[in-house]
C-alpha cells in the first residue's frame, strides 16, 4: 500500500502502486483528462510512472506553466519524425525548449520556410494518430547500438556516464531523452513551425552545419492564435525599428553594444533624467558623480577585481593597471568615507547617473536591451539598522510613482539567504526582517524567492509590466553587508561609538537605455506629450508663411515646448502624414486664416482636428499637460 500527498495535504491511500493518471481518475474524470505530468516528490515525471513508495504529487495540468514546456518538448519529438518521414537522409541532434519556443537541430539538406506547410502537414498526421510516448529504459551498451548510424547521438551517448540511459517511443519514432512528454501526440491542439536557421552542431564553428527548426505549440488553437497576435504586435513595437523610424539612436560598427543617441533620441532621454531628478529631489537624495576610471587597488578592495575580471576594460596608465567602471559603487564608497559621519547624518541617500561599461559576448547583444555600455541611475543609501524599515519603504514608494507615472504595473520578488554567503545569522536575520517589514507597510503582496539574494545580502526585485504583459525586472533594492566592511565604512552612534552603517544599492530605471528601449516598445513610439522629442509640429501652408510660424515657434520654444517647424517646400498633407508618422502629438498648420486671427488649428495625433483655438489657451493647455505628466492625449477636442 501507498500513501499519496495531495498539495492541499490530503493524504490518500492506494492498494497497489497507481500511476498519476490512477490518482488523478480517484479525483475526478475531468481532471484525468486535463492532466498532462506529475511533480513526483519535486521531480516532474510522466503521468503514467507507477508510484512505488508513499510520496508527494502535484498533478499537472494543461493549465500549469510547467505543462506547456513538456508539451513544446513533445512537439519538437513530433516534428522532428516528420522531418525524418519527408527527409530520409536527415539525422536528427537535439531538440530543447527554449521560451514560448522549441527547436530541433538537425543535419539535413538546407530547408527555407516554403517547406513548413508539408512538414505541418506530416506533424498534423502524427497528432491525429494520438500516440501514446513511453518510456524505456536501456544500458548504454544497448543504446549505443540502437543508434549504430546515427552519428550524433552516438556522440552524445558515448559523452553520458555508465548506467542507465532513457529513451522515448510514439508510433514509429524514438528518440534519446530524459522527459518527461505529455500522455499522447494528441494533446498538441495548435502547433506551428515559426522558423529555420542554421547553426553549428555543438555552437562549434569547425563543425556540421544544421538546421535549426523552431516551432511552438498549445493546449487550444485559440491560444495559438493569440500568441501569434502577440509577437505580431511586438514585432510592431520593436524599439530598434522605432529608433531607426523615429530618429532616436543607432549603432555603429566601430563601437558594438554601444549606442549612438540622435538629438531627437536626447531630448527623450534628457525627459526621462530631469523627472528622475525632480523626483529624487523630492525624496531627499543628494547627487553625486563619481570618474568611470579607477585603478586596480580599488577593483582589489572592492572585491571586483577577482570576481568580475573578464566583464570589465582594462588599460593601463602611467605603469598603473585602471579598469573603466562596471558598477559605481567602490568610488560612492570612497565618497562616503571622504569625512566622518555622525548617526545625525544619516540616512545619506547618494544619488549617481553612473555610465557603466561592462564587455558583453558579441553575441548576446540585443538593441539597447543588452548593451556594453549604459547609465544606471544608481543610489547608495546610508543608514543606521533601524532605519532599514522606513528607507526602503522609502524607495518601493518611490519606485510605485515612478513607474505609475509611465502607466507601467509592478510586482515584488524578495531574494533571501544563498547558501553560500557572508554574514553572521544575526546580520541576515535583521537585514531580511528589515526587508519584510517594509514590504508588509507597503502593502502590496510579494513572491519569496527563497535562496536566491547575492552572498552579500538579500534583495527586492521590481518586475515592471508592459503594455503587452510582457515583465521586465527593472529595479532593485540590495543590501550590502559586504562593501562597508571592504571600505570600512563607519559613523558615530548617539553612543559616541564608532559603528558600522547599513548599506543598500537601488536602482528604479535599471539601465536607462534598456528601460528607453522598454519605454518605445511600450508606448510603441506613441509617447505621452511630455516625453515627446518633439511635442508640437508647425506647419506652413506656404513660403510667405513660414515667417510668421518662425515667431510662433520662437514664442513656444520660450515658454518650453519643443516645436519642430517644417518650411520644406512639400504638400501640407505630405507634412501632416509625416509628422503623424513621427508620432508627433500636436499638429499646428499655419494659413492666412490663423496668421489673421492669431488663432491656431489644432491636430492630435489621434486624427481630431479643432479650430481657431487662441495661442494663449493652447500654450497654457499644453504645459499643464506636459507639467502633469499626463498618459493620455485628450485635450483639443473638436
Ligand atoms: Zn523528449
Ligand atoms: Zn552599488
Amino acid at each position: 500500500m501507498v500513501n499519496i500527498t495531495l498539495p492541499d495535504g490530503n493524504i490518500k491511500p492506494f492498494d497497489n502502486h497507481p500511476t498519476g493518471l490512477v490518482v488523478a481518475e480517484s479525483i475526478s474524470k475531468a481532471l484525468a483528462r486535463d492532466c498532462v505530468a506529475m511533480e513526483l516528490d519535486g521531480r516532474l515525471v510522466d503521468l503514467k510512472k507507477p508510484i512505488t513508495a508513499d510520496a508527494r504529487i502535484r498533478l499537472i495540468t494543461t493549465k500549469d506553466k510547467e505543462a506547456l514546456e513538456i508539451l513544446r518538448h513533445s512537439a519538437a519529438h513530433v516534428m522532428a519524425q516528420a522531418v525524418l518521414r519527408l527527409y530520409k537522409d536527415a539525422k536528427l541532434t537535439i531538440g530543447p525548449v527554449v521560451e514560448d519556443q522549441f527547436y530541433y537541430d538537425i543535419d539535413m539538406e538546407p530547408i527555407s520556410e516554403d517547406d513548413f506547410p508539408k512538414i505541418e502537414a506530416e506533424i498534423k498526421k502524427i497528432i491525429k494518430e494520438k500516440s501514446p510516448f513511453t518510456r524505456r529504459e536501456v544500458s548504454k551498451k544497448e543504446a549505443l547500438a540502437f543508434y549504430r548510424n546515427e552519428p550524433y547521438k552516438l556522440e552524445m551517448i558515448n559523452d553520458l556516464e555508465d548506467g542507465t540511459i532513457s529513451f522515448y517511443e510514439h508510433s514509429d519514432f524514438t528518440d534519446l531523452c530524459r522527459g518527461p512528454h505529455i500522455p499522447h501526440t494528441g494533446f498538441i491542439k495548435a502547433l506551428k513551425l515559426t522558423k529555420v536557421s542554421g547553426a553549428y552542431w555543438r555552437a562549434d564553428q569547425n563543425r556540421a552545419q544544421l538546421q535549426r527548426i523552431y516551432g511552438t505549440a498549445f493546449f487550444s488553437k485559440q491560444e495559438l492564435k493569440d500568441y501569434l497576435n502577440f509577437i505580431e504586435e511586438a514585432k510592431k513595437r520593436n524599439h530598434r525599428k522605432i529608433g531607426e523610424a523615429l530618429d532616436l539612436f543607432s549603432f555603429h560598427e566601430e563601437a558594438p553594444g554601444m549606442p549612438f543617441f540622435h538629438p531627437k533620441g536626447m531630448a527623450l532621454w534628457n525627459t526621462l533624467i530631469d523627472y528622475w531628478r525632480l523626483e529624487h529631489n523630492k525624496a531627499g537624495y543628494v547627487e553625486t558623480k563619481t570618474p568611470i576610471m579607477l585603478n586596480r587597488s580599488l577593483w582589489e578592495r572592492s572585491g571586483h577585481w577577482e570576481n568580475y575580471r573578464e566583464n570589465m576594460y582594462t588599460s593601463v596608465i602611467d605603469e598603473v593597471e585602471y579598469a573603466i567602471k562596471p558598477m559605481n559603487c567602490p568610488g560612492g564608497m570612497l565618497l562616503y568615507n571622504r569625512k566622518p559621519h555622525s548617526y545625525r547624518d544619516l540616512p545619506l541617500r547618494a544619488a549617481e547617473i553612473g555610465l557603466v561599461h561592462r564587455h558583453e559576448l558579441s553575441g548576446v547583444l540585443s538593441g539597447l536591451f543588452r548593451v556594453r555600455v549604459f547609465h544606471q541611475d544608481d543610489a547608495h543609501i546610508f543608514m543606521t539598522p533601524d532605519q532599514i524599515e522606513s528607507e526602503i519603504l522609502g524607495v518601493l514608494q518611490l519606485v510605485e510613482r515612478i513607474y505609475q507615472t509611465f502607466g507601467l504595473g509592478f510586482h515584488l520578488e524578495l531574494s533571501t539567504r544563498p547558501e553560500k554567503s557572508i554574514g553572521t545569522d544575526q546580520q541576515w536575520e535583521n537585514a531580511t526582517s528589515g526587508l519584510v517589514s517594509a514590504l508588509e507597510a507597503y502593502g502590496q503582496d510579494y513572491k519569496t524567492n527563497a535562496g536566491d539574494g547575492a552572498f552579500y545580502g538579500p534583495k527586492i526585485d521590481v518586475h515592471i509590466r508592459d503594455a503587452l504583459g510582457r515583465t521586465w525586472q527593472c529595479g532593485t533594492v540590495q543590501l550590502d553587508m559586504s562593501l562597508p566592511e571592504r571600505f570600512d565604512l563607519s559613523y558615530v552612534g548617539a553612543d559616541n561609538e564608532k559603528h558600522r552603517p547599513v548599506m543598500i544599492h537601488r536602482v528604479i530605471f535599471g539601465s536607462i537605455e534598456r528601460f528607453l528601449g522598454i519605454l518605445i516598445e511600450h508606448f510603441a513610439g506613441r509617447f505621452p506629450m511630455w516625453m515627446s522629442p518633439v511635442q508640437v509640429a508647425l506647419l506652413a501652408i506656404n513660403d510667405e508663411l513660414v515667417p510668421y510660424a518662425a515667431t510662433i515657434k520662437t514664442k513656444f520654444e520660450n515658454a518650453g515646448i519643443r516645436v519642430e517647424l517644417d518650411s520644406r517646400t512639400e504638400s501640407l498633407n505630405k507634412k501632416i502624414r509625416e509628422a503623424q508618422l513621427n508620432q508627433t502629438p500636436l499638429i499646428l498648420t499655419i494659413g492666412a486664416k490663423e496668421k489673421e486671427s492669431g488663432t491656431l488649428s489644432v491636430r492630435t495625433r489621434e486624427g481630431t482636428v479643432k479650430f481657431g483655438v487662441p495661442e494663449k489657451e493652447f500654450v497654457d493647455t499644453v504645459l499643464a499637460h506636459i507639467r502633469e505628466k499626463k498618459l493620455d492625449l485628450n485635450i483639443f477636442n473638436a
